[in-house]
């Protein structure tokens, strides 16, 4: 039983058949004879679907080695040539609850004495408060990097607002949007965005490919220096293959968007009732208004019960779930997100994440409400509660 769809969902059939006929040339898309000009042709064609997916140009597709790199890039890039522009321009704006790819190279830039990091609060909900933006931005912003839906507890953000307040201080923005494209409509041109975030992994498409959508004019400072390809903002021979199976899954994804956020609005209303009914010590996080989060993310507090013991104690009955934050060594860490949203930090090492996807079933939902009352009342009892 799979429930972690938001850490990755299962490769499409259409991305595996897009990726193994593309491998079956030989060239480097850079290379200037036939075979070169069959893979350059084949990765054009799949940036040009990738950008009409995701409503950008393909100019301003820059493809990367997924999420974590496209972040990298937007943060330090943005961040470097807005200052070089501008050197009063030191103020880099993030919400709380962004995810690590974003929330690191940000630290790392105000550490290092880059730049003067701002960090939003959220609500206990997890959203923004699109007012108290408005008093963080002005002539000392270099960027703001809001995400356009969280990883761990599927809080939507108010994208839109956030473009008007930077906006007005002509601050370009940026947004994750790794989590947001299997269910909401991320187009870059109707967003106002200037830049965002996807992944393929997250729509059925292979792992260790996504790209940076950055409009046209953005003062983008390199990050990775070689070869001069995508006219030198990211050097690196192109993944043609995997370019190719990123835009087959993302088609498809687009196309059954609709129908698979009703549907799993349905199923997660399902796991919710089961929940409160099962295991009443949780408290469900995040928005209650399905417009304000995503259809497909259950993520649990149950205080006393350390999300490494039911992690594992799910799992020994054959359901794969997370915490929802990072792991190191086998050891869950408090996790940020919920921190942000109110928990303590004993309470926020407690989070379970059922995340569904694609392949999930009336099925998996039952199997994880027969099996979680059982795993959190033990790890209670091992933490002493
Ligand atoms: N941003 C968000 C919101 C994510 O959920 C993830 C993946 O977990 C990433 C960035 C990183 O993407 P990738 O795994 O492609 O590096």
């Amino acid at each position: 039983m799979y429930l972690d769809h938001a850490a990755t969902t299962p490769l499409r059939a259409s991305a595996r058949e897009a990726w193994l006929a593309a491998a079956e040339e030989v060239g480097n898309p850079s290379s200037l004879h036939a075979a070169g000009r069959r893979a350059r042709a084949i990765l054009e064609d799949a940036r040009e679907r990738i950008a009409a997916a995701l409503g950008a140009d393909a100019a301003e597709v820059i493809l990367t080695s997924g999420g974590t790199e496209a972040d990298n890039l937007a943060i330090k890039g943005l961040h470097w040539g807005r200052a070089a522009e501008d050197p009063a321009r030191r103020d880099l704006v993030i919400s709380a609850v962004e995810h690590h790819a974003v929330l690191d190279p940000a630290r790392w830039l105000a550490e290092r004495g880059d730049a003067d990091l701002v960090e939003l609060p959220v609500d206990p909900a997890g959203r923004i408060d699109a007012g108290a933006l408005g008093g963080a931005v002005g002539a000392t912003t270099s960027l703001v990097s809001v995400m356009w839906a969280n990883n761990e507890v599927g809080t939507v953000q108010p994208v839109a607002a956030v473009v008007e307040a930077a906006r007005a201080h002509g601050v370009p923005v940026h947004a994750d949007a790794v989590q947001a494209v299997p269910y909401l409509d991320v187009h870059l041109h109707r967003s106002g965005l200037d830049a965002l975030t996807v992944s393929a992994h997250k729509v059925g498409g292979p792992v260790g490919v996504g790209a940076l959508l950055a409009r046209r004019g953005l003062p983008l400072v390199p990050v990775a220096h070689g070869g001069g390809q995508q006219r030198s903002v990211r050097s690196g021979t192109l993944d043609a293959p995997g370019a190719a199976a990123f835009a087959a899954a993302l088609d498809d994804a687009v196309a059954e968007r609709d129908a698979e956020r009703a549907r799993l609005e349905r199923l997660r209303a399902r796991l919710v009732e089961g929940l409160r009914a099962r295991v009443p010590e949780a408290t469900v996080s995040g928005p209650a208004d399905p417009a304000h989060r995503l259809p497909g993310i259950v993520h649990l507090v149950v205080p006393g019960a350390r999300a490494e013991s039911v992690l594992f104690l799910l799992d020994a009955v054959g359901i794969a779930a997370s915490s929802g934050s990072a792991c190191t060594a086998g050891l869950v860490q408090s996790s940020h997100v919920a921190m942000a949203t109110g928990w303590s930090a004993d309470d926020a090492a407690c989070t379970v994440r059922l995340s569904l996807g694609r392949t999930s079933t009336d099925e998996d939902v039952a199997a994880v409400l027969d099996a979680l009352p059982d795993a959190v009342a033990r790890a209670r009892a091992a933490s002493g509660r």
